[in-house]
């Protein structure tokens, strides 16, 4: 079966070159394991993370072993009580065309509740980081000011909608006009901020939010996110959900000036992994699930087709060509 292994750590903004395509043996299928046909894959920034060999909170990739993501697959032969031949299943999963997992590894995910590709998205790992962040750690109030960077994907425009839904006046951050758009039309924000053409982005945080920044949640790190945090309020809120914006840097970062600005408002900032909060997935999948069914959230994709094709979606995250959540369907 066709296998995509990590062939190189990146330096810097990762390439086609990192990766590479080889053809390995289906195992045996042995007792309490499935035979699975990949369906979709999640391509995912903090990939990037596993693809250096820093030390972080989830394990580096091997060179020359298959990379792992999100997958929806089928149970094609089963030697699980469990699962039956066509199922469908979501796990953390091999990049393979076929493959054998234990039966352990996988949750069934039904097709007839919600498209495949939501329980990678919505329904799944990005999903719950926004509810999750958001509410753990944003602690949202009704009435307040949310700025969301990263607006305009997977995590960041659940996260606005979510704030909408409790009340929130929500301020989204993106880089294109499009996707500003996009944000206000399809996804109720209030306000929308096009990083790449504001000459001074303080000042238009300063006007999308006449009351300052009550909750800042941060996809992007870096410069968009100092020039929120000049605008935080007393008690305010940062979740550091994600960096993209840093991923790729060689160098440690110059130092920030933004401390001050946390002092003097007694400002909290947590950093937020949503594997630390296992305990609460299944309820906040519930909860996601109850609103996306009340039709009080929407989603959007980027879908890229084949398999041939995951290496260069992963890539396009770090050009913000997608919208939504991007996956691959095979
Ligand atoms: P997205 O769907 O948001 O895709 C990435 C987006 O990042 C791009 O579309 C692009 O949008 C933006 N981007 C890329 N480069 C830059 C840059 N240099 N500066 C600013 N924006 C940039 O991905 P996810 O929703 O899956 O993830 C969003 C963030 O959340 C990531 O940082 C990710 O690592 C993090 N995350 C963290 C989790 C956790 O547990 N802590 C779990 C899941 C995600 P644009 O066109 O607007 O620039």
């Amino acid at each position: 079966t066709r296998t995509i292994n990590l062939k190189s750590r990146p330096k810097g903004t990762p390439n086609l070159s990192d990766f590479d395509f080889t053809t390995s043996e289906v195992k045996e299928l042995q007792k309490g394991e499935v035979l699975l046909q990949t369906t979709y894959v999640s391509v995912d920034p903090y990939l990037r993370g596993r693809m250096s060999d820093a030390k972080s909170y989830i394990e580096p990739f091997e060179l020359n072993k298959p990379i792992v993501s999100g997958v929806i697959a089928k149970i094609i032969d089963s030697k699980s009580d469990n699962f039956s031949v066509g199922d469908f299943v979501s796990g953390v999963l091999e990049w393979k065309e076929t493959q054998v997992a234990k039966e352990d590894s996988l949750k069934k995910v039904d097709p007839s509740k919600a498209p495949l590709s939501a329980y990678l998205g919505i329904l799944g790992m990005t999903g719950l980081t926004a509810y999750l962040g958001l509410t753990e750690i944003g602690k949202p109030k009704e009435g307040e000011t949310l700025v969301v960077s990263g607006a305009a994907g997977a995590v960041g425009s659940i996260v606005g909608q979510i704030g909408k839904i409790l009340g929130l006046h929500v301020v989204g951050i993106a880089g294109s006009d499009e996707k500003v758009d996009m944000i206000k039309s399809d996804f109720g924000f209030d306000k929308g901020i096009n990083y790449n053409t504001t000459e001074n982005m303080t000042q238009a945080i300063a006007k999308a939010c006449p009351n300052g920044v009550d909750v800042y949640f941060d996809n992007v790190g870096g410069e968009i996110s100092e020039a929120v945090l000049f605008k935080i309020n007393k008690f305010s809120r940062t979740v550091n959900c994600g960096a993209i914006s840093v991923y790729n840097n060689t160098e440690l970062p110059k130092s920030t000036s933004v401390q001050p600005f946390l002092i003097k408002n007694s400002s909290l900032m947590q950093g937020f992994v949503i594997f630390d909060y296992a305990d609460k997935h299944p309820a906040g999948i519930k909860q996601l699930a109850k609103w996306l069914q009340e039709g009080k959230l929407e989603y959007t994709e980027t879908i890229q087709e084949g398999f041939e094709t995951i290496p260069q979606a992963f890539l396009d995250l770090f050009e913000g060509k997608n919208k939504g959540k991007m996956v691959v369907k095979l």
